[in-house]
């Protein structure tokens, strides 16, 4: 569920219309609805109630400082994979008791800083990553909690990209590591083996694979322990899926139904790692169509984003729904098809093939919705276009949170060497 509905014949933010918005503050124009992330971080923790799992915010979806700041205030933890998500998380007020860092290249430094800032836990993906953790931690003469991410080998059937508990992923470790990692853990004093992670994937919509994963790490906690360990913590990672199109992904409710009765009485805590799920269908991309081009072939309606501000379309094959903004009276009667590209010198970039949509003008301003999480986290300056700005709508509120580029933000960091003058 989410609060961008048809209102008076007007797309609306919760009690905003995008029109308004868009007239204000320019297109592209990402948007999101505070009451969508919150409502969405809600429905979780209730679901899992029982066990007062740590929620923990995976900032790589969005990490716009007003996005983190809004769930850290709602008691979310933060899930980073970067020193500069560290520093966002620290920025927005995030409590280092509720970090958690997952990433298969942490370097030396990366770790460090995350060590003295005293974050709760590191998902470590390596037996060399491990050990440089034990370093850091003896040389700053402190203790660091670990868990080690296990690949549990299963196939999350989701988009290949976004597969990462495969045997042949790069991520995490293979169960015999983990087993002789636990069983090492006297020869690394200066961490406390207390957990084990995790994350196959993301848009998974069925539980099965969820449910195949948490089977292997509770069967490896059980042996690690039988040989000596005390795993305390259990971290699911992210993962859950939205409704993009058709999907009919399970509900945080019937996720949690499946999962708590597996992890009565062993002595487990949970951590979860939601990113999507949250923010997903919280934030929309508002364009404007520039062009409508008929080639006989093709109708195209070119618009004003392109793949640099949202690439899922481009990188994943990803649907998203496009709808009109504010339709013309009488313009939704009838439909026609149109590829709505971007202005990019690429032919991936393209939002829809051949979409159903009322036909369309110059103008017109169109709504990519579910572009919250993975949106505007993923967009760059390709074909030097300055980033899109974005904005929070709370009730009738609304709140830019990041202005739009300038070309003075696209040059500075670039120099002309005096060789060149
Ligand atoms: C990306 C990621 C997540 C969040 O995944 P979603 O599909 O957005 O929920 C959680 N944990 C880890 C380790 C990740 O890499």
């Amino acid at each position: 569920m989410h609060d961008f509905r048809v209102r008076d014949g007007q797309l609306h933010c919760e009690a905003v219309p995008v029109l308004e918005a868009a007239e204000r503050f320019g297109t592209p124009l990402y948007l999101y609805s505070h009451h969508t992330l919150i409502d969405h971080f809600r429905k979780l923790r209730a679901a899992f109630a029982p066990v007062t799992p740590l929620i923990c915010f995976a900032m790589k979806a969005n990490s716009n400082l007003a996005i983190c700041r809004a769930l850290i205030r709602e008691g979310a933890g933060a899930d980073i994979v970067s020193v500069g998500e560290l520093r966002k998380a620290l920025l927005v007020g995030a409590p280092p008791s509720r970090i958690v860092y997952a990433s298969v290249g942490k370097t030396a430094a990366e770790i460090t800083a995350a060590v003295r800032a005293g974050i709760f836990c590191f998902n470590v993906e390596s037996a060399p990553e491990l050990e440089q953790i034990d370093l850091a931690c003896r040389r700053l003469k402190t203790r660091q909690r670990v868990s080690l991410r296990l690949n549990p080998n299963v196939d999350p059937h989701t988009h290949t990209f976004i597969s990462t508990g495969r045997g042949t992923d790069k991520f995490g470790l293979d169960e015999a590591t983990v087993l002789r990692l636990f069983a090492d853990s006297a020869r690394y004093a200066g961490v406390d083996l207390a957990g084990v992670h995790i994350h196959i994937g993301s848009q998974i919509t069925a539980p099965g694979p969820f449910l195949a994963a948490l089977h292997k790490a509770l069967t490896v906690i059980r042996r690690a322990n039988r040989r000596g360990a005390r795993i305390r913590w259990l971290n699911l990672g992210g993962g859950l899926g939205i409704v993009y199109h058709r999907e009919k992904p399970q509900t945080a409710a019937a996720f949690a139904k499946v999962v708590l009765p597996l992890l009565k009485g062993r002595g487990l805590r949970l951590i979860l790692e939601p990113g999507r799920f949250i923010v997903g269908n919280s934030g929309i991309l508002v364009t404007r169509v520039v062009y409508i081009k008929d080639t006989g072939a093709k109708r195209f309606a070119i618009v004003d984003a392109g793949m640099n501000d949202l690439l899922r379309p481009t990188l994943y094959g990803a649907y998203h729904d496009i709808v009109p903004v504010a339709p013309k009276p009488g313009q939704t009667a009838k439909t026609q098809r149109y590829d709505v590209v971007g202005p990019i010198c690429e032919s991936g970039d393209r939002f829809a093939a051949d979409r159903p949509l009322p036909p369309l003008a110059p103008g017109d301003l169109l709504a990519v919705m579910g572009a919250g999480a993975y949106g505007f986290a993923m967009a760059s300056n390709y074909n030097a276009r300055p980033r899109a700005a974005e904005a929070l709508v709370m009730g009738r509120r609304i709140h830019l949170v990041r202005r739009r580029e300038t070309f003075q933000d696209l040059v500075r960091g670039e120099r002309i060497p005096a060789a060149l003058r």
